[in-house]
């Protein structure tokens, strides 16, 4: 090729170049980062323990309860808890709350199986769970898979008891059975969406019978003596109870290289956690900073804890209404990165891509400008000026990003919490971490791209 040629393509062409190909940044750094991430997310196996474990790491931090007779100050670091279920993290800026404050939202639930309000029943000697799962899984991939138990009963005295088991090596698992290829002749010729159907995610939790010479139910019986004993509960504090079956197990650096971690949950705590660290990274800012962790993404973001409620809007007028300043003013001035996953380029499944407009594991943070599906129904769409913002200060920190869409036009699709915000008033656009087999319970994220979403999420609370 002859120069000129060369010259003016490097000079015009927008080229993507893959992260570890370049020297920006130390993979070790990036490693150290990532040992964190994975320590966090053994722990934060659901909304609940990701919300519990993030103020932990947030008091270690410094943070504090936000309390409504406090006055706070520049550098001030508070929490707003939602009823332990999703958390707002805030660093109080030296600018006033009404020139804008800087947002990151990340969701903190993630598809699973959980239990019905009546779980509990026994069929033909053997004890199970009745299950609703949440979220957009692919059934078949839940069942004959080690799955651990957690969450709340609230007992009928008031008070709440945790459940947490199946982790720790020690513990029992519990498994959804599915049908020896033998028999399944019939089974494999359903569509794959129903090869596993919604009511045959029935979870086996036990066989063993209370010795008893007569009696029915001995099975189930003997397993509410085993729950009474340990939790102090009876059969009708399931009716008050949030109990959630997850993969069991720790995340596991995957590859010869150890460049990428296999996981459950990784969406979206992947760009929690990296909001988490962005939040304690910064210490003096301008604008004041907010890291929210929602709840129910996955299911729509309805609810108390999800991104449609108030929590957001609320937490941001009470900081501006300390100062004496308006709410809506400082959300007018706000800018946000909505961090969530986007689905990384597979080559095992390139057809559903378009690859010009596809994410790839390895180039960085991606930006998704608009998610919805058909036509962009349902997104947000953030403009050129907001895009062109994060693209200028993320470039002039040498962060690696790329952009992506969730897939072909009119095939794929998806939302996030981003449009919700957008309707408060506030500029926001996608940014994340792209991953592959998303939704399936033993996800895939790159070590570089979760680093180099952290890097990003700390751009914006840094950019003046
Ligand atoms: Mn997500
Ligand atoms: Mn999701």
């Amino acid at each position: 090729m002859c120069d000129v040629v060369k010259d003016l393509k490097s000079d015009l062409f927008y080229e993507k170049v893959n992260g570890l190909k370049k020297d920006t940044v130390d993979f070790g750094t990036v490693d150290a980062f990532c040992k964190g991430y994975i320590d966090f997310l053994g722990k934060a196996k659901t909304e609940r323990l990701a919300t519990k474990e993030a103020i932990a790491l947030a008091e270690a931090a410094g943070f504090r309860e936000f309390s409504e007779d406090e006055k706070y100050v520049a550098g001030d670091k508070i929490y707003f808890n939602n009823r332990n279920k999703s958390l707002g993290l805030v660093v109080i800026g030296s600018e006033p709350v009404e020139k804008g404050v800087r947002i990151a939202a990340a969701h903190i639930d993630s598809p699973r199986i959980d239990l019905k309000p009546n779980p509990l029943y026994e069929d033909k000697e053997l004890a199970l769970f009745k299950t609703h799962y949440y979220g957009g899984i692919k059934k078949y991939q839940w069942t004959a898979i080690p799955l651990a138990l957690h969450g709340v009963f609230c007992k009928k005295d008031g008070t709440t008891v945790e459940v947490a088991i199946g982790e720790e090596p020690d513990e029992p698992v519990f498994v959804i059975t599915d049908l020896l290829p033998h028999l399944a002749q019939e089974q494999v010729k359903r569509p794959a969406s129903e090869l596993i159907r919604g009511e045959e995610l029935n979870v086996l939790i036990g066989s063993m019978p209370f010795k008893a010479d007569e009696g029915s139910e001995l099975v189930k019986l003997n397993i509410m003596k085993i729950l009474n004993e340990k939790y102090g509960i009876v059969e009708e504090d399931f009716l008050s109870a949030e109990l959630e079956c997850v993969p069991a197990g720790k995340p596991r650096d995957v590859g010869f290289d150890r460049s990428l971690i296999g996981s459950y949950g990784h969406d979206d705590r992947v760009c929690a956690y990296p909001c988490l660290m962005a939040s304690f990274a910064v210490t003096a800012p301008k604008f004041t900073t907010v890291s929210i962790l929602a709840d129910k993404e996955e299911t729509g973001s309805d609810g108390n804890t999800g991104m449609q409620s108030a929590f957001l809007q609320y937490l941001i007028e009470d900081l501006a209404r300390m100062q004496g300043g308006n709410g809506y003013r400082a959300l007018r001035n706000s800018k946000c990165l909505s961090a969530d996953v986007n689905a990384a380029f597979d080559p095992t499944y390139p057809d559903v891509m378009e690859k010009r407009n596809a994410s790839e594991i390895n180039y960085g943070a991606v930006i998704t400008k608009y998610t919805g599906s058909r036509g962009k129904g349902g997104t947000s769409d953030a403009s050129a000026e907001f895009v062109g913002w994060i693209r200028k200060i993320l470039n002039e920190r040498n962060v690696t990003w790329q952009t992506g869409e969730l897939g072909k036009v009119d095939l794929g699709g998806g939302g996030t919490v981003a449009k919700y915000i957008a309707n408060l008033g506030v500029d926001v656009v996608d940014l994340g971490v792209p991953v592959l087999s998303m939704h399936a319970p033993f996800e895939v994220v790159s070590k570089f791209d979760v680093y180099m979403t952290y890097l990003a999420i700390k751009a914006l609370f840094e950019a003046e």
